[in-house]
């Protein structure tokens, strides 16, 4: 094959809409160009600080073609390694470059991979309120459009904020109380189960809300209405512990949306401690390790349910489908209805029918950026009250 050198890199950041995204674009003298998703909206200016001075110099003038190699060098290169900055930065450049092999090769991302495992992937989308009666609302709304699959939300992470026993003057953040929260959400899924049966699947988010003895009672808790899974029942640094929450209960357990580095899985992996493995694919950096880490959970018996937020690009969203399409152990794909002003700056918009997602059939990953829009949504930065998570004592808490 003759090389496709890299003759630019580009990475763009925009507010379309609420999140801020970041887009890498890789120019090659063979006139292909790839596209690829490095959105880390907390903190993207460090993500484009990473890609325009560090990792563009590197790779200006290198051949395309070789993206085991690039991905390599890109990882070490820095000596220090991994970290969502760094990774994200990466992963732009990485889904790039396997846009343009796909573009080569005029096949769609999952045919280059090895083709079909599935016709479509299964889909679930949210559903949130701050009362039954409206979340039943949204349920009826959601499976009227076909899904099957649900993940279900009484209030933010944690639940509710109201009737909280919070002291006299308390420090800023976003307050919720873990007993409440257990306690409500137990109800939660008894009173769904109540009205619609087990006709769809439930799915939650605890987003790491809890203590250890805690998440161990809520997975007995909730066992009986046979949620699909529940998602970071801890936090990553507390894993270890789910050791003794599946010695004692069957609720399916996902969780890797924060994982950074492959320390963090091998262990979970190996000892099989999750059901669903949920890392994000551009914040372990990209197509490249995406790949090898749904291998080695193959042959573990996990299943693959990669984290799809609305805080990703429509890049991001397609290379989770062309993914799912092609692994054999992938399960499921969360969808968030993409906002107006992001759609109008990209060429497709991955869409599921009838709770199911397809593969775009175009070569490479199928979504091109209209760079020419990108200034008229410059980045805004906020800080994030949500992450201020606080226990009614003030305390902080993993968001
Ligand atoms: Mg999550």
């Amino acid at each position: 094959m003759t090389p496709t050198l890299i003759s630019d890199i580009k990475c763009y950041i925009i507010r379309p809409d609420r999140h801020n995204l970041v887009i890498v674009q890789v120019n090659t003298d063979k006139g292909v160009t790839g596209y690829g998703c490095a959105t880390f909206q907390q903190r993207p200016l460090a993500v484009k600080t990473m890609v325009d001075e560090y990792l563009k110099p590197l790779l200006v003038g290198r051949d395309a073609n070789h993206i085991e190699d690039l991905w390599q060098m890109m990882m070490v290169n820095g000596y220090w390694r991994n970290g969502p900055v760094t990774n994200n930065a990466i992963s732009g450049i990485d889904m790039a470059l396997w846009d343009i092999k796909g573009k080569l090769a005029e096949m769609p991302l999952y045919q280059l991979f090895g083709g079909k495992a599935r016709d479509a992937i299964s889909a679930y989308t949210h559903a949130v309120a701050d009362d039954l009666d409206q979340l039943f609302e949204q349920i009826d709304q959601i499976r009227a459009e076909g899904y099957q699959h649900i993940r279900c939300q009484l209030g933010f992470y944690g639940g509710g904020a109201d009737g909280l026993h919070s002291t006299e003057n308390p420090t800023q953040g976003s307050y919720f109380d873990q007993n409440q929260y257990m306690q409500t959400t137990v109800e939660m899924f008894r009173a769904i189960r109540e009205k619609y049966g087990f006709s769809f699947e439930i799915l939650h988010d605890v987003h790491e809300r809890f203590f250890p003895n805690q998440a161990l009672s809520f997975a007995k808790l909730v066992e009986p209405y046979r949620p699909y899974y529940i998602e970071d029942i801890l936090p990553p640094d507390q894993n270890e512990w789910l050791k003794q929450i599946r010695s004692q209960s069957a609720t399916p357990l996902a969780t890797g949306e924060l994982f950074n580095n492959p320390m963090e899985w091998k262990d979970l992996v190996v000892n099989r401690q999750v059901d669903f493995m949920r890392c994000h694919v551009s914040q372990i950096g990209g197509i490249t390790p995406a790949l090898k880490l749904a291998h080695f959970c193959q042959a573990m018996g996990i299943r693959m349910a990669w984290h799809t937020p609305s805080d990703i690009t429509p890049i991001g969203m397609a290379v989770n489908t062309h993914l799912n399409i092609h692994l054999h152990n992938a399960a499921i794909q969360e969808h968030i209805e993409v906002k107006e002003n992001t759609a109008s700056l990209f060429s497709k918009i991955p869409q599921p029918k009838k709770g199911y997602i397809y593969p775009i059939e175009a070569p490479g990953i199928g979504v091109n950026f209209d760079e020419a829009k990108a200034e008229d949504y410059p980045v805004v930065y906020r800080a994030h009250e949500w992450t201020q998570s606080r226990l009614p004592d003030g305390s902080i808490m993993t968001p």
